[in-house]
């Protein structure tokens, strides 16, 4: 027998998450972001999941191109574009639109023979200061992607640092916009947008063209901050379960101690249930004491150190629980964002760091 260990890919739950983004788009077409394997839930299964949508962005060339070979026909975008100019008869051969967002790319499209327009996405650094142009270059980088007889549509994005907070106390969304909106005016043309990830969707209501949901098509909030709206709230639903079962019970007494490093030590005689999940899973080992595990559809909490392969809960409010009893770490009936919270990290972690060696099964 296998370990119980499973996760479940609900493909409904991606088809329902990707129309709540389409009704939340204001009519902007939807790329459905897949990078990092379809935020851990697989390439190919989000292929399907998402069928609807308008297009997929991800950032790895080579997993792009594997999208073409399953039969993905709609436009691809590469969200950080191209990495080398080796690349770019990839993109050209398997119509692969490309964020361009230095000189360097644009140096290396210059130099390229291409046997196909490449669409390129021109990324603006609005103030995030991680990729793309300032609004004082871009339309220097434009008017040069402009002049390529290689270079078709050109659409203009930037991205959004603080969209999940309803009043940062740094670079608000209006202040992206303003910037935004001084580099778009520079150019000269008017150009296609794609603005919005999935925090922009859900709580701003901006016009463009093409929005980039991530997370929220997977059922997660984009902060996952305390007080913030709940997946739930936002009509979200969980797209990843992960299930396992108990597979020993202690009976321990007060003063007893629990795991490595004995962290927990038992206040008073409890019933301790050990997981068929560990760190080498990807559970998060930093989670702390009491983050929530669902024991026979019964929230307890996490007591002692994360292991490799297992990891302890309180069994002492769990009912007729025995060896065999259902665990839920997280999704259905347990909230991915909660577990995150508790552990001190964001849904988007818990999904991408799922372990190779856990089975995945669809429902
Ligand atoms: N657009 C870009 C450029 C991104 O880097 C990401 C993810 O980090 C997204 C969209 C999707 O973001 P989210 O998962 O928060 O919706």
């Amino acid at each position: 027998m296998p370990r119980p260990l499973i996760a479940t890919i609900h493909l409904d739950a991606m088809q329902h998450n990707l129309a709540r983004a389409r009704a939340g788009a204001r009519g902007a077409k939807v790329w459905a972001v897949v990078k990092a394997n379809a935020y851990g839930h697989g390439l190919e299964r989000a292929m399907r999941g998402f069928a609807d949508a308008d297009g997929l962005a991800l950032v790895e060339v080579d997993y792009a191109v594997r999208l073409r070979e399953l039969g993905w026909t709609k436009p691809i975008l590469l969200l950080e574009g191209f990495f080398d100019a080796s690349d770019l008869p990839a993109m050209a051969q398997h119509k692969l639109n490309g964020s361009v967002h230095c000189e360097e790319q644009i140096d290396m499209l210059a130099a390229a023979c291409l046997p196909h327009a490449i669409d390129v996405h021109l990324k603006m650094n609005t103030g995030m200061n991680r990729l793309g142009f300032t609004p004082g270059a871009v339309a220097g980088a434009y008017a040069r992607l402009r002049a390529m007889q290689h270079v078709g549509t050109i659409t203009l994005m930037t991205h959004f640092a603080n969209a999940d907070e309803a009043a940062p106390t740094r670079l608000p969304l209006a202040q992206q916009m303003l910037r935004f909106e001084a580099g778009a005016a520079s150019i000269g043309a008017a150009l296609p947008r794609s603005l919005c990830n999935s925090a922009g969707v859900l709580l701003h209501h901006l016009d463009s063209d093409w929005v980039r949901p991530g997370i929220m098509l997977y059922g997660g909030t984009p902060s996952g901050a305390p007080g913030g709206m709940s997946a739930q709230a936002f009509g979200l639903l969980p797209t990843m379960t992960l299930r396992s079962k108990i597979i020993g019970i202690q009976d321990i007494a007060a003063g007893e101690v629990v795991g490595y490093g004995s962290r927990y030590e038992a206040a008073g005689n409890i019933k301790v249930g050990v997981v068929a999940c560990g760190y080498a899973d990807g559970y998060p080992r930093h989670a702390p004491e009491g983050t929530p595990v669902l024991v026979d559809g019964v929230r307890t909490g996490l007591i002692g150190r994360v292991s490799m392969d297992m990891l302890m809960v309180d069994l002492t409010q769990v009912p007729e629980v025995k060896v065999g009893s259902a665990v839920t770490l997280w999704g259905q009936g347990m909230p991915i964002d909660e577990v995150a919270l508790a552990a001190g990290t964001i849904g988007y972690e818990l999904m991408c760091a799922l372990a190779p060696r856990v089975p995945v099964i669809e429902a």
